[in-house]
């Protein structure tokens, strides 16, 4: 979790009034959390996490009370596809030492373990509905990710600044054109 929730709104829209996150907890375990007043490790549950929920509610830190998953945000999910019930932990990442122009903000689907989201389908859901835009999609098992969106053609294109071919050229300009300044 980052305090980055303005940008969080600019690209995702606004949390939505009729979602809720009900018994899920999946971020308070699955997440690191580093705010200036509180921090957590990812991975491993919230000291003040119980079976009831948190258990400091009505007083839990200020990030906890200003960050919402993409679930949350993002009404083309569908309600299958909460956290708890999927499998899927959706945000948006800020890689500070981001490794290329993809890397640095971008939507992160993470498979949580024993998730049978691959399997079932909700996954290739989850990508449809949210590979649509000018925002960078990846795909990870906590250990490894994937750049799903852009694909590699035309993310290949950005990077390396090379020609694309005619029926991709509008694709990549446009992505150059947002993510190009960074590319270097
Ligand atoms: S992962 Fe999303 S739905 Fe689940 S508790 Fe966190 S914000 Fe709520
Ligand atoms: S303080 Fe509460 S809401 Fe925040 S991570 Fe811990 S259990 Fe979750």
């Amino acid at each position: 979790m980052t305090t980055a929730t303005d940008l969080e709104t600019t690209l995702l829209g606004p949390v939505l009034a009729d979602r809720s996150c009900g018994d899920c907890t999946a971020c308070c375990t699955v997440l690191q959390v580093d705010s200036p007043d509180f921090r957590k490790p990812a991975g491993v549950a919230c000291v003040h996490l119980g079976a009831a929920g948190c258990g400091i509610h009505p007083v839990r830190p200020k990030i906890c009370r200003i960050w919402f998953c993409v679930w949350r945000r993002v009404a083309a999910l569908p309600d299958a596809a909460r956290p708890d019930r999927s499998g899927l932990l959706v945000s948006v990442n800020f890689v500070a030492d981001a490794q290329n122009c993809f890397e640095g903000v971008s939507i992160n689907i993470r498979l949580l373990p024993g998730s049978r989201a691959i399997e079932d389908g909700m996954a290739a859901t989850v990508l449809d509905r949210l590979c649509d835009g000018l925002v960078p999609v990846w795909f990870s098992d906590g250990e490894h990710k994937m750049l799903m969106h852009p694909d590699n053609e035309v993310a290949g294109h950005v990077v390396d600044g090379t020609p694309a071919p005619s029926r991709l050229a509008d694709e990549v300009a446009a992505w150059r054109g947002l993510y190009g300044p960074f590319a270097s």
